[in-house]
């Protein structure tokens, strides 16, 4: 196992003082699965303010008692090093009431959560495994530390840890882990939006987002976190006319699996886009579904769950907008402005995403990837946007305007721009100088004349 030499550095500045020093969790957990490690985390005997001596550029963050050394390569991120704790005492379900120093490296790892992220490694290499992690990491299965009811009620975010956790490396959750968590999951709401947030975004940006939804929906979390989703299984669409492979809940997890995009958010609109149809859900007299409006139903309930799970204002409008009109309609006999309108509505930087919506929509469904309609749609989106798009693409302006007709800034300059608009959106003028200025003057003869 190669070390970079600014993790060995770190080693020798705490052994060469006398301290013990450790590499630990996720950057111990990562090197024996031979992932990717940009998270150096060390665990040291040496005191905060000790440790702040040792590297006069760390940085000490109060709230978390861990002093940051800043990388030297790039790709990693701040070196945290913490001092040994013991946490006990919860009555929150969220924080220590207090932190303690612990004093041997054993308590240290007997706080983490889970048996894979309870190891430690030392200078030489050696596994410091008093929890069996390396079993697990075998069995490929994640494992609470000491009995998970214990562990789950002291800290509730354990819960999302462990199916994000689970999520990003393919891992299942061991039975009695598993078990504890069912019984145990409305505790999830001790825990503030915004890091619940955090970890289903994790979730979501893994390599298998489905399996994620898959192990909230069986640890009982989907209910707590996103019951609207959770209600869309088993939510029926076949019908005599129209040929659903999937229940609404089954048919947006496959759409998820079939999404290309990378963007969590794109992810999550994808698993969306048809939440409103619970709601709408109606069967006719002579058997069948209909989900009238879904799409505007459903814009409004991912809406509430953006703001639920507090997300920024640019995410919650651009979830909003991929749900309320991902129904777009790519009918070839659609006028040119039908089209501007949509660009308008989606956005022109979510197009693309609202696109990829669509494939992994059809794909999630069983259709084929694309249609010929779809893709001549594709060439009108293209075509549409050389057009002028709006005033203010018109090659002449206000000034031009009040210039030949020699009128004062009004309203009607205004007007009169888009009426001009309107009549090279309709093709019945083209979008050059001379062309517009004529037709300012011929369609306004009677300003000109006073
Ligand atoms: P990641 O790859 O996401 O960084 P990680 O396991 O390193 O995964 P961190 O959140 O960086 O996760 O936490 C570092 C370590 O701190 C964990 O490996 C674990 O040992 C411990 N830890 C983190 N959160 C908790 C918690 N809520 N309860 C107990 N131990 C925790
Ligand atoms: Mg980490």
């Amino acid at each position: 196992m190669q070390l970079p030499n600014e993790v060995l550095h770190i080693f020798d500045v705490f052994l060469n003082s006398g301290y013990e020093i450790f590499l630990v969790g996720g950057a111990v957990r990562d090197l024996v699965l031979g992932r990717e490690v940009r998270d150096w985390d060390f665990t040291t005997n040496a005191t905060p303010e000790q440790i702040q001596s040792l590297f006069p550029d760390s940085f000490y963050n109060n709230d978390f008692g861990t002093v940051g050394i800043p990388a030297t390569n790039p790709e990693f991120d701040v070196h945290e090093i913490t001092t040994y704790r013991t946490e006990r005492e919860y009555t929150d379900f969220r924080r220590p009431d207090s932190v303690e120093w612990g004093k041997t490296l054993n308590e240290d790892l007997e706080r983490r959560d889970f048996t894979i992220n309870a190891m430690a490694l030392n200078k030489e290499g050696e596994i410091i495994d008093p929890w069996e992690g390396q079993l697990d990491l075998k069995k490929k299965h994640i494992k609470a530390v000491g009995d998970p009811i214990e562990r789950f009620q002291e800290d509730a975010l354990r819960l999302m840890r462990a199916v994000r956790i689970a999520t990003q490396l393919e891992f299942t959750i061991e039975e009695k882990t598993l078990e504890a968590i069912q019984t145990h999951a409305p505790l999830i709401h001790k825990i503030a939006s915004e890091r619940v947030r955090d970890e289903l975004m994790k979730i979501l940006a893994s390599n298998n987002p489905v399996h994620g939804i898959e192990l909230m929906k069986e640890t009982n979390l989907l209910t707590e976190i996103l019951p609207e989703l959770d209600k869309s299984f088993g939510v029926e669409q076949k019908s005599p006319q129209r040929h659903h492979k999937y229940d609404v809940g089954t048919h947006l997890l496959m759409s998820l699996k079939e999404c290309k995009s990378t963007d969590p958010i794109v992810r999550f609109a994808t698993l969306l886009h048809d939440i409103g149809k619970p709601q709408t859900f109606k069967k006719q007299d002579n058997g069948v579904l209909t989900f009238y409006n879904h799409e505007v139903v459903g814009s409004r309930t991912a809406n509430n769950i953006m703001k639920r799970l507090k997300f920024s204002k640019a995410d919650t409008e651009k979830m909003f907008k991929l749900v309320r009109f991902h129904q777009f309609t790519v009918d070839e006999h659609q006028t040119d402005s039908a089209i501007r309108r949509f660009i308008r509505n989606v956005g022109m930087e979510n197009i693309e995403d609202m696109l990829t919506l669509r494939v992994a929509d059809r794909l999630g469904g069983g259709a084929r990837e694309t249609s010929w309609r779809l893709e001549e749609f594709k060439a009108r989106l293209i075509e549409v946007q050389k057009q002028p798009f709006s005033t203010k693409d018109l090659k002449v302006n206000g000034a031009d305007v009040m210039e030949v007709l020699s009128i004062p800034p009004s309203k009607q300059v205004g007007q009169i721009l888009n009426n001009l608009f309107k009549k090279v959106e309709e093709k019945e003028i083209e979008n050059e100088r001379e062309v517009l200025l004529n037709e300012i003057s011929r369609s306004h003869p009677k300003i000109t004349a006073s």
